[in-house]
């Protein structure tokens, strides 16, 4: 099969948010008047970024939600995707789950995939989103300010005890197992919310290095600590007990779980919790930002919960 029928088989479908996609020897787009373009780019290596034997469907799904999330996490509406992929081999079993996950992630965020390129060599995908977003309303991690509320979506820690699963260091039940693969796997960028929170957040990230590392970028850019309330943090609740070490660094540490991490003043609780009922996703306030200079995570008698990570330098 040549480069371009395996191009025109799996990557090629219509684009209805460009004037050209693929096919010429670049695309053609437009953006919205009185708009900034939003750009990220986010790779995905095989043995790095997922497990070898990941289902292919998953690869593609997760290739471009992570990028989207990042749009998610600026307040910004994803719109044109493209795709550089190299492949051992043309493995058409593969190209097709892979392309089935690529585009249903497209499809459900109104992402078109305009351009691209496709090499032989080791299975590395790279994915550049790209997005807009009304002039100056982005959610930049420099916002944040003195007695911010901080947020966080849905659940943390569930991609990270999937993993555990997956590397046989955790069983849980086989429900509980499949729910914690599935946050690993098929990650639901929070796109609704991230534009909900425009001129309502102060600031905004998305969780892909775990809560503390992923809050530490805002609070280091806003040069601003915090106290985190980890009885309040959103953490997974399993039938059995799980190690509590394991929970807590799933919890705090753990990445790949794409929820939304925002800070916001005070005045806007009520709306960021009618937010969360329309969109019908939990959304948890889990502390205060404070000029401590770092991040404390306290339990419910207020003794200091340590963890040990790394990436954390800046506040220690
Ligand atoms: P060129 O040689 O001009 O760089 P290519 O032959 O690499 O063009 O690609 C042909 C067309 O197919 C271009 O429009 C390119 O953007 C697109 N394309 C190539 N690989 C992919 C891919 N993996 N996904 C989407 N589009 C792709
Ligand atoms: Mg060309």
């Amino acid at each position: 099969m040549s480069e371009f029928s395996l191009i025109t088989q799996y990557f090629t479908r219509p684009s209805p948010n460009a004037d050209l996609g693929v096919g010429d020897d670049a695309a053609l787009i437009q953006i919205s008047t009185g708009h900034q373009l939003a750009v990220s780019a986010d790779m995905l290596i095989s043995g790095t970024h997922f497990l070898p034997d990941c289902p292919a469907y998953s690869v593609g799904w997760k290739s471009l939600a992570v990028n989207i999330s990042d749009m998610a996490a600026m307040g910004a509406s994803p719109k044109w995707a493209t795709l550089a992929i190299s492949l051992p081999e043309v493995d058409h079993a593969w190209l097709s789950e892979f392309s089935k996950g690529f585009f249903a992630c497209a499809e459900q965020f109104n992402v078109s995939l305009i351009g691209g390129d496709t090499t032989r060599g080791p299975l590395s995908i790279s994915v550049q989103i790209m997005g807009e977003i009304p002039f100056n309303q982005a959610l930049q991690r420099d916002g944040a300010q003195l007695n911010d509320d901080i947020w966080v979506s849905g659940t943390v820690g569930e991609a990270a005890l999937g993993l555990k699963v997956l590397q046989g260091q955790l069983n849980l039940s086989s429900e509980e197992n499949a729910k914690c693969i599935d946050a690993l796997q098929r990650p639901e960028p929070r796109v609704s919310l991230g534009l909900a929170l425009r001129n309502l957040a102060h600031s905004a990230i998305d969780i892909s290095d775990g809560l503390l590392a992923d809050l530490g970028h805002i609070l280091e850019k806003s040069k601003l600590g915090a106290k985190l309330d980890w009885e309040a943090i959103p953490k997974f609740h399993a039938s059995h007990t799980i190690d509590e070490q394991i929970l807590k660094s799933a919890t705090l540490a753990g990445g790949d779980d794409y929820e939304l991490c925002f800070t916001a003043p005070s005045s806007a609780y009520d709306e960021i919790k009618k937010i969360g009922a329309r969109l019908n996703l939990s959304l948890s306030r889990i502390g205060t930002t404070d000029n401590s200079g770092k991040i404390q995570v306290l339990d419910q008698h207020q003794n200091d919960i340590y963890i040990e990570r790394t990436g954390y330098d800046h506040f220690n």
